[in-house]
C-alpha cells in the first residue's frame, strides 16, 4: 500500500505543472486589482533559478546531486523560503513553492522576497553523516553562488528537513564568511543553542490551529456551513504527521477539537470517538506504523482517510494530494492548507461548488516565514526577545497589584499573582506575535472576499498579496 500511496501522488505531481497551477490561480485574482499588465507580468516571474548539480562521496561512490534555490521575488530583500529534501523536487516544483513564499509574506506583512530550495534525495536513504556532507556542500554551493546571506537569501525547513540541517547550513557559512557579524540571519529554523527562537518548531502548525480557529468564530460563515462556532468539540482530519501536521493536530486537540483521522504515508486510521495523538505517536514509534492502532480502523490507501467524515480536513504532507480523482468524495465542510498546494485548481473547483472553505496555504502555513522573520530580527539585533523588558514588566505589574490590592483591601491568590506578574519571555512574545499575525491577516484577506464579491478565499489571497507586491514594484519604479 505504502507504493501505491506513493505512486498515485507521484503520477499527479507530474500530471500537471504546479507552478502553471500557481500562475493560473494568480491570474484568476489579478482581474479583481488595478495594475498594468506589466507589472503583473513581473510579479508572477520567477526573477533567478539555480540548478547545481554536485558530487558528493556516499560510501565507496560519487553520486551527484541534483539540486535548486529559486528566488522568485526580490521585490524586498532577503528572499525567504524553505528548503525541501525529496525525491519529487523538480525545477517547476521549486519555482511554485518560491512564487508561493512571495505571496505568503505579502499577505502576513514579512518584509522579504519569495524563494525556495530543493536536493532531489530521499533522506531516508542516508546516514546523517551523508546528509551533513550534502548539505553543507549544497550551502557552500549558495555561497559560490551569492544565493544566501543575510540581506540575500534566507533559507529554512520545509518537508524533509529541521533544525539540524539548518544548523549545518549556518555553520557552512559562518566559516566561509569568518567575521561577518550577522552570520547567524542566513538560515532560520535553527536549534536555539545555535541562533533558533523558541517557537520556531512548532510555528507552522501553530499558524494553522490559530488561522482556522479564527475561521470558525465568524459566526456567520459557521452557520452557512451548518457549523457551531468556534474550534471545540469539531471533528479534525490531519493528513502528515511531520513538523506541520503534528503540531497542527497537538493545538486543535489542545483547542477542544477532536482529531477522528491520520493519515501518514504507510496508511490512515480512524476513530470517530477520537484518536489520543501522543498515543499515536508512541505506537508509531514503537510498532513503526501508525496502523493497528487500538480502537481505531486501518485504512489501507492512506489518502482514503480524507475522504471520512469529519469538519475540518487539514492535509499538512505535499502538493496536489487533492485532485480531480478525489476531491467529489471530500467531506469536511472546512479544508485548512497546512501544507503547500495540496489542492490541485480542479479540486478547487469541485470543492468551492460545493460551498466548502477553503483556507489557503499561502496564508494559512505562513506561521512558519513569521517567526523564521521573528528569528532573524532576533539575529540581527543579538539579543533574545524578552531580555530587555521582561523584568520590567513583572516590577510595574507587581506595582499595579499592590496599588489594586491596598484600593480593594482584597488579596490575589497565589495563582493569581503569578498570572498577573509574569512578564513575557521569548516564547510568549513570539506565540503572541504570530497569533496577532494570523488573526489580522485573516481578516484583510476576508475584508477583499467580501467587498470584491470574489468567488473563494484563495482568490482573495492572491488578491491581497498581489496589491501588496504590485505596490512595491511601483514605487521601487522599474529600472531604466
Ligand atoms: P515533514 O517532512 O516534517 O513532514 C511531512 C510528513 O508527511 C512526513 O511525516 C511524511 O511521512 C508524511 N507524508 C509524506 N507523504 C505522505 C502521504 N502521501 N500521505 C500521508 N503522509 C505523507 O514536512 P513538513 O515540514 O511538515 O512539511 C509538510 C508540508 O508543509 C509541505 O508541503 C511543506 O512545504 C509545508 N510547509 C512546511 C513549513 C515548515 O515550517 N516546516 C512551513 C510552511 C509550509
Amino acid at each position: 500500500m505504502v507504493e501505491t500511496a506513493t505512486a498515485n501522488s507521484a503520477t499527479q505531481a507530474h500530471a500537471y505543472s504546479f507552478f502553471r497551477g500557481v500562475e493560473r490561480n494568480f491570474d484568476k485574482a489579478a482581474q479583481f486589482t488595478r495594475f498594468e499588465k506589466g507589472i503583473l507580468e513581473q510579479i508572477k516571474a520567477c526573477n533567478s533559478i539555480l540548478q547545481l548539480k554536485f558530487p558528493v562521496r556516499i560510501g565507496d561512490k560519487i553520486e551527484v546531486i541534483e539540486a535548486y534555490r529559486v528566488q522568485h521575488s526580490q521585490h524586498k530583500l532577503p528572499c525567504k523560503g524553505g528548503i525541501r529534501y525529496s525525491m519529487d523536487v523538480n525545477q517547476d516544483e521549486v519555482m511554485a513553492l518560491a512564487a508561493l513564499m512571495t505571496y505568503k509574506c505579502a499577505i502576513v506583512n514579512v518584509p522579504f522576497g519569495g524563494a525556495k530550495g530543493g536536493i532531489r534525495i530521499n533522506p531516508k536513504n542516508y546516514t546523517p553523516f551523508e546528509l551533513e556532507k550534502i548539505t553543507r556542500r549544497y550551502a557552500s554551493e549558495l555561497v559560490k553562488k551569492n544565493f544566501i546571506g543575510p540581506g540575500i537569501d534566507v533559507p529554512a525547513p520545509d518537508y524533509g528537513t529541521g533544525a539540524r540541517e539548518m544548523s549545518w547550513i549556518a555553520d557552512t557559512y559562518a566559516s566561509l564568511k569568518p567575521g561577518e557579524v550577522d552570520a547567524l540571519g542566513c538560515v532560520t529554523g535553527k536549534p536555539v543553542t545555535q541562533g533558533g527562537v523558541r517557537g520556531r518548531t512548532e510555528a507552522t502548525g501553530l499558524g494553522v490551529y490559530y488561522g482556522v480557529r479564527e475561521v470558525c468564530n465568524v459566526a456567520d460563515d459557521m452557520k452557512r456551513l451548518g457549523l457551531t462556532t468556534g474550534v471545540e468539540g469539531k471533528k479534525v482530519i490531519v493528513q502528515g504527521l511531520g513538523n506541520v501536521g503534528y503540531h497542527a493536530a497537538k493545538f486543535f486537540s489542545e483547542g477542544g477539537a477532536i482529531i477522528v483521522g491520520l493519515a501518514e504515508y504507510e496508511g490512515g486510521i480512524y476513530n470517530e470517538k477520537g484518536l489520543n495523538l501522543e498515543d499515536v505517536v508512541a505506537h508509531r514509534k514503537s510498532t513503526g506504523s501508525i496502523l493497528n492502532f487500538p480502537g481505531a480502523t486501518n485504512i489501507k490507501v492512506s489518502a482514503e482517510t480524507m475522504e471520512m467524515d469529519c469538519d475540518i480536513l487539514i492535509p499538512a504532507a505535499l502538493e496536489n494530494q487533492i485532485n480531480g480523482s478525489n476531491a467529489a468524495r471530500i467531506k469536511a465542510k472546512i479544508i485548512g492548507e497546512g501544507a503547500n498546494g495540496p489542492l490541485t485548481p480542479e479540486a478547487d473547483e469541485i470543492l468551492n461548488k460545493k460551498g466548502v472553505i477553503i483556507v489557503p496555504d499561502m496564508y494559512l502555513n505562513a506561521g512558519g516565514v513569521t517567526v523564521s522573520y521573528f528569528e532573524w530580527l532576533k539575529n540581527l539585533s543579538h539579543v533574545r526577545f524578552g531580555r530587555m523588558d521582561k523584568r520590567f514588566s513583572e516590577n510595574q505589574n507587581g506595582r499595579i497589584l499592590k496599588t489594586v490590592e491596598d484600593l480593594t483591601g482584597k488579596k490575589a491568590s497565589d495563582i493569581e499573582r503569578s498570572v498577573i506578574l509574569h512578564g513575557p519571555d521569548e516564547a510568549d512574545l513570539v506565540y503572541s506575535g504570530l497569533e496577532d499575525t494570523m488573526i489580522g491577516s485573516y481578516h484583510e484577506i476576508r475584508e477583499n472576499l467580501l467587498s470584491l464579491n470574489v468567488p473563494d478565499m484563495r482568490t482573495a489571497a492572491f488578491i491581497t498579496a498581489i496589491n501588496k507586491v504590485g505596490v512595491s514594484y511601483e514605487e521601487l519604479g522599474i529600472f531604466p
